[in-house]
């Protein structure tokens, strides 16, 4: 899954980057709220993280600008200590969630997991197609109770795609799930990451479907 992290403060985008990489998150990385605001309009983010005090154009004026479009992506805001007044003012225009700086990484980590479980899954803990089961608590794939082991990579192929059941995903949109803004992004080499799933699926009851020119679906072959 592809967040946006929008943090002017270096080192702390740094460090909530990397903790956020480490649970298998897709992390943009962008530093002032202009910037912010042509990446929300171009790339398909799952949820933002946003500081409300950015150069250019300040977190609640981003947030609202999302919300006028009617994007309805989870946002969770960064605020300064103690300022109760932008944490009202951050829900009223919408934010899901806040958290006062200083906080710890821990926190933001499991706030942010349990947006996207709302958001994501619809509530649900698990997703799941035939054997293969999806925890969002733990991002952990298995399959017949067996823990599935993956590279980041396919994990967010396989993620994009159990999350979108019965739809087709094209190799565009898989890849702009797989790959950050600073890296290149490579539609071919999405399937290599399917090939490579597909071998670990092998012989089960989910498999990735190839719709020339179109892309791919997962689907379960039992039932
Ligand atoms: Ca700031």
């Amino acid at each position: 899954m592809r967040i946006l992290l929008v943090e002017d403060h270096l080192p702390l985008a740094e460090s909530v980057a990397q903790a956020l990489r480490g649970a298998g998150l897709t992390v943009d990385v962008l530093h002032d709220g202009v910037a912010a605001e042509h990446a929300l309009a171009s790339e398909d983010y799952a949820l933002a993280v946003l500081d409300v005090g950015l150069p250019r154009r300040d977190g609640f004026e981003v947030l609202a600008h999302l919300r006028g479009k009617g994007r309805t992506l989870p946002v969770l805001m960064l605020t300064a200590r103690g300022e109760v007044k932008d944490r009202v003012h951050g829900l009223n225009l919408g934010a899901d969630d806040y958290l006062a700086k200083p906080f710890e990484l821990s926190e933001l980590e499991a706030r942010v997991k349990a947006l996207l479980r709302r958001s994501v899954l619809g509530g649900e803990q698990q997703q799941r197609c035939g054997e293969l089961v999806y925890d969002l608590g733990t991002r952990r794939f298995s399959l017949r109770e067996q823990l599935l082991s993956l590279t980041s990579r396919e994990q967010a192929v396989l993620e994009a795609l159990i999350a979108r059941p019965g739809r087709v995903m094209s190799k565009e949109q898989l890849a702009d799930q797989v790959f950050g803004l600073d890296e290149e992004a490579s539609p071919d080499a999405i399937e290599i990451y399917i090939h490579r799933l597909r071998k670990k699926l092998e012989g089960d009851s989910v498999r990735i479907v190839t719709f020339r020119g179109l892309g791919y679906l997962l689907e379960s072959t039992g039932d």
